[in-house]
């Protein structure tokens, strides 16, 4: 799914990617960075001005045109294949774009963002449950002056505050799901609430579990150093952390009684 721009990252109304209807044809020019899984990917789905609003198109990696760069070295997510893709005068049948072309940007965001972050905040109940339960092992079995770590007070209060994120961050998760299920109008800002509260409590926990491993997980490929990594890029995706305090501050506001 393809928002973001060098030149639109949170603000993606600033996009220049831009998609024209031409007879029975869909002609896309611009360049996308960051998508997660264009690196394996056979479609695409692109979003664009056009028609002084917006549109969104289906785009095949082997049309004539599109050209995949892998991101190197991300610092997470390492297999998630993201990419930028660039797109030159691509040419594509009618039958590509999704929806009505000349949308409001903002409505369409909305409407694909609510699924990436539904997906990523229950990814981070994921990713606290491995640091728990990781770090709750190591803690009850490695013994330092001569007691479990878990003994130490100040090791048992990580270990709190890890079960506490994880117990958050799924009841969150638990209840914004109950909104789509539900078909409820809160689903937005449930959605918003469940991926930031997670996002957060994942990033300071795969922190606090970081500590309570120290040397022991200090290592790549150990889980709670990849959990570690991925955490933090869950602050940035769907919405950034301020992004998504800023939909929570206009929720307050409006919502005020
Ligand atoms: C691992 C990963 C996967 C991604 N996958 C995708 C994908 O599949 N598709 C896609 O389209 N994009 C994807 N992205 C891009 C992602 O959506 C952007 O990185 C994100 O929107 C932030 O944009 P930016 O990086 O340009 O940061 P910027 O927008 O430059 O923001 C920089 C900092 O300023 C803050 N900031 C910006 N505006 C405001 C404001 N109004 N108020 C307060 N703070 C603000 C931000 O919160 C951030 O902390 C991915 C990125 C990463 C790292």
């Amino acid at each position: 799914m393809g928002f973001s721009e060098t030149g639109a990252g949170s603000d993606v109304t600033a996009m220049t990617t831009r998609i024209e209807v031409s007879g029975d044809s869909v002609v896309l020019d611009g360049h996308k960075v960051w998508v997660t899984g264009a690196h394996y990917a056979d479609l695409l789905v692109v979003f664009g001005q056009c028609e002084g609003g917006a549109a969104v198109v289906v785009v095949p990696t082997s049309a004539p045109g599109v050209q995949v760069e892998r991101v190197a070295d991300p610092l997470g997510c390492r297999a998630a294949g993201h990419a930028n893709v660039r797109f030159d005068s691509v040419r594509l049948p009618l039958s590509s774009l999704l929806g009505t072309p000349g949308m409001p940007l903002p409505l369409l965001d909305t409407t694909a963002l609510a699924y990436g972050r539904i997906s990523v905040a229950w990814g981070c109940v994921g990713i606290l449950r491995a640091c728990r339960n990781t770090a709750a092992r190591h803690a009850a079995s490695r013994v330092q002056f001569g007691k479990p770590l878990n003994e130490h007070q100040l090791v048992a209060d990580h270990l709190a505050d890890l079960f506490v994120a994880e117990q958050v961050a799924t009841q969150s998760c638990a209840h914004a799901s109950a909104c789509w299920d539900a078909g409820s109008p809160d689903l937005v800002v449930a959605t918003v609430l469940a991926k930031h509260v997670s996002a957060g409590h994942a990033a300071r926990g795969a922190a606090t579990a970081m500590q309570v491993l120290a040397s022991a997980g200090a290592r790549d490929g150990h889980v709670v150093a990849r959990a570690y990594r991925d955490a933090k890029l869950m602050e940035i995706i769907e919405g950034s952390n301020e992004i998504c305090q800023v939909i929570l501050a206009q929720h307050a506001v409006a919502t005020a009684q």
